[in-house]
């Protein structure tokens, strides 16, 4: 039976995304960071899947519950996929995002409009207990474009969705949490969950 589930991130603001996507599920999620001792994960997968099953699989050991995890990142066109599974350390381990996205605009300086294309990947992994695991993913696609606005986080300020005329900054929390590559993925995530649910008996 499910009644809770470890969600394997210590990045703050993926938690609360992803408590506020899945909030209306009747499962109590808990951070694996609210815990006084939890794993400590080295992402040295290949792969966005590999390491949200890592993730996912030595948390689902620890605690010996189902756990969610997610890996997320940007991929640019024009930068033959960089800087991808690498996201959170492009500029260097211990970077911060401001640092990241004076990198990443650099990269692409007298880079035409037209050649900065780019989306944003999640892959989520859930892991029972005996950590069998499934994957979903979800992607949004925009282009590189200077800095604006100031809500959300990572490369959300130089994400610009030509649909919306905005960045990712630019939207409110509802908005990017209904239109992002992780809202698409969390959404397929809460489908396998309340199937697990029903046939666990919950
Ligand atoms: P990881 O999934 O923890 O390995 O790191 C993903 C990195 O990709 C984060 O540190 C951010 O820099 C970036 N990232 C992932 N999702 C988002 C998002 O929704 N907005 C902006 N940046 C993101």
């Amino acid at each position: 039976m499910i009644n809770e589930i470890i969600l394997a991130t210590s990045n703050k603001h993926k938690v609360k995304e992803i408590k506020l996507i899945l909030k209306d599920l009747s499962i109590e999620i808990l951070p694996m960071t609210s815990f006084s001792s939890y794993p400590v994960i080295i992402e040295d997968g290949k792969t966005f899947e590999e390491n949200a099953s890592k993730k996912a699989i030595e948390a689902a050991n620890f605690f010996k519950k189902w756990t969610i995890a997610d890996d997320s990142g940007i991929e640019v066109d024009y930068l033959n996929g960089a800087p991808g599974i690498y996201s959170a350390r492009y500029a260097g381990e211990k970077c911060t995002s401001y640092e990241n996205n004076k990198k990443l605009l650099e990269a692409l300086k007298n880079v035409p409009h037209k050649k900065r294309t780019a989306k944003f990947k999640t892959v989520i992994a859930i892991a029972s207990p005996h950590s069998k695991v499934s994957l979903v993913d979800g992607e949004i696609f925009g282009t590189i474009e200077s800095c604006a606005g100031t809500d959300g986080f990572g490369y959300d300020p130089v994400f610009y969705i030509p649909e919306y005329g905005k960045t990712l900054a630019e939207f409110s929390s509802e908005i990017k949490n209904s239109i992002s590559h992780r809202a698409k993925a969390l959404q397929k995530a809460r489908e396998l969950i309340e199937r697990l649910m029903s046939s666990s008996g919950k």
